[in-house]
């Protein structure tokens, strides 16, 4: 793994503006200082005790700088160095100005199908080349598929790698994080997981892509996880009436109970609505095009939920700060008790939602 530098970032990176922001902190554009190149700067706070309320696990975040090493594609985001001080680690990554491959979409006055496929294909590349290395994203949603820059023709790159593990052989991986919308079944049930759980997602990228809708929410989370086990989705002629029926079939393929029944990232790429063999399909993919009045409401919905978790997420930042300074003047002295994030979180028994996700 790489070594995570002692020495103060700022000596080497000047910081500019803020590019987002995640759980634990925030991801900044900053520019080194000794060429010029911008970047970008993730900062991420760490906890201070192991039963800390605020801040990431250090091995968490070693498991996140172990894999960005362990992945390197043009399709996903490159991690180029890590600094470390007491409170806080920096990883300076590859700068993906391009925004997020769904603005880039709903910007856009219509899309045939063929022209997301380009897109899906370049996802689905980053995971064939992730998951023959057994590493599964665990958090595909369209917030973390972001495009290289505001070019003609921008280039697909996956980020936050925060949920990101290696599986290996042997051992069972069991997690129940992620975001309500686009997790598994298998993660909802506890069971042990595979890289199937990323196709699952993938199954639910499409089908929002094609037709504005997300295949399985409800009007609560609970009621989402319900709907995704009982696997509760149909194609509505109303909304879907533009759809192939390739791409139907494509997403029926991964939107399977079973993991060990569903496509992998190998199959996918070989879907003949990925990869047409005939030349009535491909003149299909032509002719179909995606919802676009559909989508851009749903991409609306989404840029205003992710805006509402934000703030959410920063009053509750600092009733934390004032909770812990009021009960106890020293985080390092407390005893560990049940994280307060997993009893105000719903539904507590199930999921650690991460809490700047829209779902
Ligand atoms: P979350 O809690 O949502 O999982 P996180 O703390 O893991 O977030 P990221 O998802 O990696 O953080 O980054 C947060 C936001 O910062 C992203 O949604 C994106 O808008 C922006 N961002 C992250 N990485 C980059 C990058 N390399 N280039 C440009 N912007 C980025």
């Amino acid at each position: 793994m790489a070594a995570f530098k002692p020495e103060n970032v700022e000596d080497f990176y000047e910081m500019g503006e803020v590019l987002g922001s995640g759980h634990f902190g925030q991801v900044r554009q900053v520019r080194e200082r000794s060429t010029g190149t911008l970047w970008a700067g993730k900062f991420m706070k760490i906890k201070k005790s192991p039963c800390s309320l605020l801040g990431l696990d250090r091995g968490g975040v070693e498991r996140e700088v172990e894999i960005l090493q362990a992945v390197q594609h043009t399709n996903i985001v490159t991690l180029r160095d890590v600094f470390e001080s007491r409170a806080e680690v920096v990883l300076i990554l590859e700068l993906v100005s391009g925004g997020e491959l769904f603005d880039f979409i709903a910007g856009k006055e219509n899309l045939l199908e063929s022209e997301a496929i380009e897109f899906m294909k370049q996802i689905l590349e980053a995971l064939r080349f992730m998951h023959s290395k057994n590493i599964v994203h665990f958090d595909l949603k369209p917030e973390n598929v972001m495009l290289s820059d505001n070019s003609s023709h921008p280039v697909i790159k996956l980020i936050d790698f925060g949920l990101a593990q290696r599986l290996r052989q042997g051992e069972e991986y069991i997690s129940t994080s992620g975001t309500p919308q686009y997790i598994a079944p298998e993660v909802i049930n506890s069971e042990p997981l595979s890289t199937a759980a990323d196709m699952w997602s993938i199954g639910v990228i499409t089908y929002i892509l094609l037709s504005g809708l997300s295949p399985f929410q409800g009007y609560t989370d609970e009621e989402t996880l319900r709907n995704i086990l009982a696997i509760t989705y149909e194609f509505d002629d109303r909304v879907f009436s533009t759809t192939s029926s390739m791409a139907k079939d494509f997403i029926q393929k991964l939107l399977v109970k079973d993991p060990r029944e569903r496509m992998t990232a190998d199959e996918s790429l070989l879907h003949p609505w990925i990869k047409p063999i005939t030349r009535t399909q491909a003149t299909k993919r032509n002719r179909s095009s995606i919802n676009m009045k559909n989508f851009k409401k749903f991409n609306a919905r989404r840029k205003w939920k992710m805006s509402y978790n934000m703030v959410w997420m920063c009053n509750r930042f600092v009733r934390l700060k004032l909770l812990c300074k009021s009960s106890n003047p020293d985080p390092l002295q407390r005893d560990c008790e049940s994280d307060a994030e997993d009893t105000e979180t719903k539904p507590a028994s199930l999921l650690r939602r991460r809490l700047s996700s829209s779902s």
